[in-house]
């Protein structure tokens, strides 16, 4: 019988394997009794793929009374074999975060406080200081008269909570208004 390392651990819990250990000279019941204390016991596990890399690894979410209470590494997937790095292991508290910033918050030019504004406000207040910037600062040729198609005052840092998809949209939208200074704070 072929048995992944996920499968034998579930196995182990289920005690199927636990006999054969047993009869193998080894006490499993303390490891028996450990896993039926944990938080996850019962809980409904959900493969999911990390988004921020692409490495891809799997993450187990377990999943009980329709909260998502959890997350580790999953042991089968070959790449990993269970291990998650930084973000990867931080991925629950990603999505339940008590501190997490969920309205946006604006600071006018020379204030010193934050306020909350609304979607519309933000990305129309933003979209005009942009257009407004690349009309004033585009640089279509240099000195020499090659063509250069630039915006050397706009700087764009990236975040760590943006996924593959999001990095890809965002810099195909910067490189093709000129913004060719671009940086992500993502170091893992
Ligand atoms: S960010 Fe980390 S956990 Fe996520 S796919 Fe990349 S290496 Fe894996």
């Amino acid at each position: 019988m072929t048995v992944s390392r996920r499968g034998f651990i579930k196995l182990l819990g289920a005690g199927t394997a636990c006999l054969g250990l047993s009869r193998l000279g080894l006490n499993v019941k303390p490891a028996q009794a450990y896993a039926t204390s944990m938080k996850t016991a019962g809980a409904k596990e959900v493969v999911s793929i990390c988004p921020y890399c692409s490495c891809g690894c799997n993450i187990i979410m377990y999943v009980k009374n329709g909260q998502f209470i959890s997350s580790e590494g999953d042991p089968d997937y070959p790449v990993s074999e269970g291990s998650l790095c930084a973000k990867g292991a931080a991925f629950r508290a990603l999505h339940v975060n008590e501190h997490r910033i969920v309205k946006p918050l604006y600071r006018a030019p020379g204030a010193t406080d934050w306020v909350e504004k609304d979607w519309s406000f933000m990305l129309s207040t933003i979209a005009r200081r942009m257009k407004d910037t690349r009309d004033r600062d585009f640089t279509a040729k240099n000195d020499k008269g090659q063509v250069v198609n630039r915006l050397d005052t706009v700087f764009h840092l990236g975040s760590a909570l943006m996924d593959n998809e999001e990095c890809a949209v965002t810099v195909q939208m910067l490189r093709g208004m000129g913004v060719y200074q671009i940086d992500h704070q993502a170091r893992v």
